[in-house]
């Protein structure tokens, strides 16, 4: 059986307590949200923070605020079940809701945290393994090693993102706050994530997420495809986010698709976009777009299913989730 080593345990019960605790502590500690993520990753010693401080009971990490027409506030503790049953995410952001509900299992969705699922390290089939595993292949460039198994000669690691909400984040151009000792800021979902396994988040270890703003929909509708091998649970090694804006005349005004699960950072399918940017939303144009996702995803053997095909399944995937956008 897996053990948590020794750490000290915190519950700040305001922002300006919590940032204070880990400015104090410097690299040694880390937040907590649900801990679905953190405690597995310290029971393998693949994070190993001495003072861990849980952030579910500051109150405006806990809040959902606004409206579709507005754009919506959901503060970063909110939980995974808690989105995928609010009447006003399901009414407006269907879509956030669909990829929660695709989020491992309802257990852990209980537990599982908006903000733990944005900041989630990144994935690999040589990299999520306990200590004594790693230790049998002398470890890895990710963790106390100095080799990439996938890619001997590379000095990057290709550890892979892979949450659900992520890819949808960046597609419809959410902004997370953060906030520390030194005070606040505010980034675009898509400036968060570094395509590199090791240093995925371009992010303090002090600065702590707060909330997710949600755009106002103005016409702008989304979509969220995964590929997985259960469909009871499994992260996903390929999704596809879609978010379009479509005029009544069924053109396309505006369009982002992101691809998760392929690369240590989402990515952008731009050519997908100026395929389908000013031209009806017709089965040529979708076809061309899902095209370009296939063209673009250029995923690594360290997942599960085999590479090529999880490239394949680009395609299919990228027509998917445009096909239910043309539906409305
Ligand atoms: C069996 C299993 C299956 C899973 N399947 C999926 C899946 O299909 N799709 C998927 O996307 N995920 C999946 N997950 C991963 C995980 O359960 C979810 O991503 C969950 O949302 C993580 O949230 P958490 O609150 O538990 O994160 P935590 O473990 O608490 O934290 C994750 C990271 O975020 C940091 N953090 C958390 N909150 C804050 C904050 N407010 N400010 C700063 N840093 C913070 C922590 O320090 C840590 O680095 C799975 C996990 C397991 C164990
Ligand atoms: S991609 Fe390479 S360095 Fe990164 S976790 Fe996998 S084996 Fe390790």
């Amino acid at each position: 059986m897996m053990r948590l080593p020794k750490f000290e345990y915190r519950v700040p019960r305001s922002m300006a307590e919590a940032v204070e605790i880990i400015a104090g502590v410097g690299p040694e500690g880390q937040f907590v949200a649900g801990g679905t993520d953190l405690y597995p990753n310290m029971k393998r010693r693949q994070q190993t923070p001495k003072t861990v401080i849980s952030v579910m009971r500051l109150p405006e990490l806990n809040q959902i605020t606004g409206d579709g027409k507005s754009g919506v506030r959901i503060g970063a503790s909110v939980t995974l079940t808690d989105i995928c049953e609010h009447p006003l995410i399901n009414r407006d952001y269907q879509f956030v809701a669909a990829a929660a509900r695709t989020i491992s299992t309802p257990i852990l969705r209980n537990m599982g945290t908006i903000g733990g699922n944005l900041l989630l390290d990144t994935r690999c089939n040589y990299y999520n393994q306990n200590y004594e595993w790693r230790k049998g292949i002398n470890f890895c460039l990710k963790k106390d090693g100095d080799v990439c198994w996938v890619a001997p000669g590379s000095a990057k690691c290709w550890a892979v993102q892979s949450s659900d909400l992520v890819p949808v984040m960046v597609a419809i151009g959410a902004k997370l706050r953060f906030a520390s000792s030194l005070g606040e800021r505010v980034v675009e979902a898509a400036g968060l994530y570094n395509d590199d396994g090791i240093d995925y988040l371009r992010k303090q270890p002090d600065e702590l997420l707060v909330d997710i703003q949600l755009p106002a929909l103005n016409g702008w509708r989304a979509s969220y495809q995964k590929l997985r091998r259960r469909g009871a649970f499994d992260f996903p090694v390929l999704g596809v986010a879609a978010w379009l804006n479509v005029s009544e005349d069924g053109t396309v005004n505006d369009a982002k698709l992101v691809l998760g699960g392929v690369a240590p950072a989402p990515v952008e399918v731009k050519e997908a976009q100026a395929v389908l940017i000013g031209q009806p939303l017709d089965e040529e144009r979708m076809r061309a777009a899902a095209e370009a996702c296939y063209v673009k995803a250029r995923p690594l053997d360290n997942t599960d299913f085999v590479m090529n095909w999880r490239k394949q399944m680009a395609r299919p995937l990228g027509l998917k989730v445009l096909e239910e956008l043309s539906r409305g």
